[in-house]
């Protein structure tokens, strides 16, 4: 038998794969991870392919494996196939694909063991060493040298009084935790007299068994648990450690008797027997979140595991206390804050099956599992579930890959569905299931739109409109609260009147042009026309051409002198960076301790505040003018999902948009939280424009340290595309090279190109025609966001 094997490394000329020997009787299969000779060095090699025979004949002796590294921690041939997909699509290393599925990252570990040798002892240092060592059968170098010295740890291995050998290891223990639990029934009697004993056995008796560390913040010491147990009334007991679940999870809810229109969407897609994407589409507080969890349930019945995930800053929210609260112990969640030893015991207890259910944001999608049942991505249209370095996965092509594998069904829940997820549904490749009506007949919040030139015209040159101040001041006088969203992003690239909301737009496409620093003119980064910075507004004449710069700092400053009573707290980059911040935040902001939440984007997403009646959203149209096709599609969900915020619990809502551009369809569609019509529009515009989902895309960055080889390099790239293309009945539109929009990070010089075609596939193949300089500093991005 012949192993296929790729080496566990980053470098691109160890991107093939070799062939090794099986030896006889080696539990090798695919997905394996194995030690094996290479060169004058071992490392550590992933079994992609076992064959009987040789394709070809080597023509040189082939090596035999040496041994199974981590039987634990090895790959299953899904995954072996689904990072075969990823290194071909997103046009990545096969070793980068991979480690995406590794949990120990690192790789191999190597360690020296020492262990007694034939050697006669000569001095009496050699002699105490060579009988300790022996005494404990073998023992670690490093450990060995820090004891008794380097030196003579070094001369005692020269006289072969120690022999060592090198040692891999990658096997990955399960952390221990102890646990108490309840034993038998007190006879009253035994503790008689004893009244914290009784307490912690009726407190054991009522809620069943926890780690010890439970109960130790319950307020019962490790010394009365022992006592406890020596009664024989408790036990104490060891096991593998817990999840990072917040609790033990006693408070169990249940399931609600579903409304008919949740009724029938669990149906359909309960019913799946294709593995099909469906596209769950409900408004907010439509119930989406327990049609998710009673699709669990029956995934569990049917002994599968769940696969849940939702965007970062969802982690802490009520979507997962909801699924904890239900599944308790069986759900896993993986977030990035979690150590190495808690992500690695959450990932094996997917991997042996002791859990079903596992709860994270993007990277979960490679979630170990024994057989998967269901895929579930919330908020399935946010952008974070594309990665933005490489491999540039968008983690719901990765669900739906492995979902095929599996036969299961990806369940794709939003408000706002991405519109090229909602037409592939219109399309029929994917599955439409609509929740139209909210739990309970809550109404929808109210949105005014308000036109911010009026305001100007009137003479209130704040960032607060008199409407929004006057429902602020209401909204704290009921003691209600208040979201504000800012949004910060795109504010400094574009240009645009105050007076009159112009926006510098290019003259052959419908986006806005690009401020330029240093070049100090505009440009289109769809076209590249590029157009002189105006002095004075193009449309009405007036100076106060802008380019905008009020930060979420300079609102807050604003918001206190308007309302020097309200508790006002900022969420964004600069107060979220500290580990665990944003989460302090938000669960201060939940109880009530401020009154008004101001933010980025941030404050949209997902979060259920059911003290919020208002929401006032500062800049509707700021991200509109960002240069890229997506710019409607994320305007219009970034203010549906905002004004959903409001009106959560049981005080209506109230929202109020402010805006340049009242009459834009985008804003009316988002006021009247009517994604159809959204939809309706936009897909047209894509479509006349040739622009996703009726074209394929991908991006190609080049970067250099010289200025003027990164050009080159652009250039040239750009040259063998449009020439391979002229031969191949030009299927693929170069767009570029173009300066990106920062012109250099990190001291690289960055320049784009971008393509666009029917067919993926040709555009694959004009890549692969790349002249050889493509090989470094150049990022390729299919499917860019
Ligand atoms: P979404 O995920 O679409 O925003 P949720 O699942 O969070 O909606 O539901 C909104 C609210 O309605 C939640 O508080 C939830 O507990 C409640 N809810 C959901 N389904 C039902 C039901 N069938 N009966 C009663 N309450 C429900
Ligand atoms: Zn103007
Ligand atoms: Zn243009």
């Amino acid at each position: 038998m012949f192993a296929e094997i790729i080496i566990n490394t980053t470098a691109k000329r160890l991107q093939q794969t070799f062939s090794y020997i099986v030896p006889e009787g080696m539990a090798v299969r695919v997905g394996s991870r194995v030690l094996v000779p290479f060169g004058h060095r071992r490392e550590e090699g992933i079994v992609v392919a076992l064959q009987e025979h040789l394709a070809e004949p080597a023509d040189f002796t082939l090596k035999p494996i040496e041994g199974l590294l981590s039987t634990q921690t090895g790959f299953q041939e899904e995954m072996i196939r689904t990072a075969l997909w990823i290194r071909d699509y997103y046009v990545c290393n096969l070793s980068d694909a991979l480690r995406l599925f590794m949990i120990d990252k690192k790789g191999l570990v190597r360690r020296d063991v020492v262990s007694a040798g034939p050697a006669q002892p000569q001095t009496a240092d050699e002699a105490r060493l060579q009988t300790y060592v022996a005494g404990k059968g073998r023992c670690e170098k490093g450990a060995l040298s820090r004891r008794f010295g380097q030196d003579l740890v070094e001369k005692a291995l020269a006289s072969q009084v120690l022999t060592s050998r090198i040692c891999y290891k990658n096997q990955i223990a399960d952390k221990m935790e102890d646990w108490l639990s309840f034993a038998a029934d007190d006879t009253e009697a035994i503790l008689h007299g004893r009244r914290r004993q009784q307490e912690l056995l009726q407190a054991l008796k009522a809620k069943g068994e926890g780690p010890v560390s439970y109960w130790q913040g319950q307020g019962y010491s490790r010394n009365l648990m022992r006592r406890l147990c020596a009664t024989g009334l408790a036990c104490w007991s060891q096991r593998p450690a817990r999840t990072t679940n917040v609790l033990p999870s006693l408070a169990r809810d249940e399931a609600f008797s579903l409304t008919a229109e949740q009724q029938q969407a669990l149906k359909v897609i309960g019913s799946d027997e294709h593995g099909k994407t469906y596209v769950l589409h409900g408004i907010t507080s439509s119930g989406k979140t327990e049609i998710y969890m009673q699709l669990t349930s029956q995934a569990l019945k049917k002994g599968k595991q769940v696969v849940v995930l939702v965007p970062e800053i969802a982690l802490t929210g009520q979507i997962v206390r909801r699924f904890l609260r239900r599944f308790g112990d069986d759900v896993v969640v993986m977030h990035s804050q979690l150590s190495q030893g808690e992500k690695r015991n959450n990932w094996l207890r997917m991997q042996n099956g002791t859990s079903h259910i596992c709860i994270g944001a993007r990277s979960a999608v490679f979630a170990a599992a024994q057989s998967i049942g269901l895929f579930i991505v919330d908020e399935a249209h946010d952008s974070s579930y594309k990665q933005d370095e490489a491999p540039r996965y968008h983690a719901v092509a990765v669900a739906r890959q492995r979902a095929a594998y599996y036969g299961c069904p990806v369940v794709l829940g939003s408000a706002t569905p991405a519109l090229a997820d909602y037409y592939r549904a219109l399309q029929g490749e994917y599955v439409l299931v609509e929740l139209k009506e909210r739990v309970g007949h809550r109404p929808l919040p109210a949105v005014q739109v308000v036109d911010m030139r009026d305001e100007l015209a009137r003479g209130n040159y704040r960032v607060v409109s008199d409407a929004l101040l006057t429902l602020l001041e209401e909204t704290l006088a009921a003691r209600q609260q208040a979201i504000i969203l800012l949004n910060r992003r795109g504010f400094s690239t574009f240009v645009m009147c105050r007076k009159c909301g112009y926006v510098v737009k290019c003259d052959t496409c419908d986006v806005a042009m690009v401020y330029h620093r240093q070049a100090a003119h505009l440009r289109c980064h769809y076209c590249d026309a590029e157009k002189p910075i105006p002095t004075v507004c193009p449309s009405c004449g007036s100076k106060y051409i802008k380019f905008f710069g009020s930060g979420t700092e300079k609102v807050e400053a604003q918001l206190h002198e308007l309302l020097p009573t309200a508790r006002i707290i900022r969420l964004d980059q600069d107060t979220t960076s500290r580990k665990h911040s944003g989460d302090r935040i938000i669960e201060a902001f939940r109880r009530h301790e401020y009154d008004i939440l101001l933010g980025t984007q941030m404050v949209a997403k997902g979060h259920d505040f059911p003290g919020v009646s208002a929401v006032g959203i500062l800049s509707a149209d700021s991200l509109l003018n960002i240069p890229a096709y997506w710019a409607g599609e994320r305007t219009f969900q970034l203010l549906t999902q905002a004004a959903g915020r409001a009106g959560r619990g049981d005080i209506p809502g109230r929202v109020i948009m402010q805006t340049y551009a009242p009459d834009h369809y985008v804003i009316q569609c988002a006021a009247r939280q009517d994604y159809r019509a959204f939809y309706d529009q936009e897909v047209q515009f894509r479509k006349e424009l040739g622009y996703p989902p009726f074209q394929e895309m991908a991006k190609i960055l080049v970067q250099d340290e010289s200025e003027e080889q990164v050009w080159r390099k652009a250039n040239d790239v750009a040259a063998a595309l449009n020439s391979w293309n002229q031969d191949h009945g030009d299927e693929v539109a170069v767009i570029g090279p173009y300066e990106d929009v920062i012109k250099k990070i990190r001291n690289k010089y960055r320049v784009v190109l971008s393509l666009t075609g029917k067919d993926l596939t040709a555009i694959k193949k004009a890549m692969q025609h790349l002249p050889a300089c493509w090989q470094t500093g150049v990022i390729i991005d299919i499917d860019p966001m």
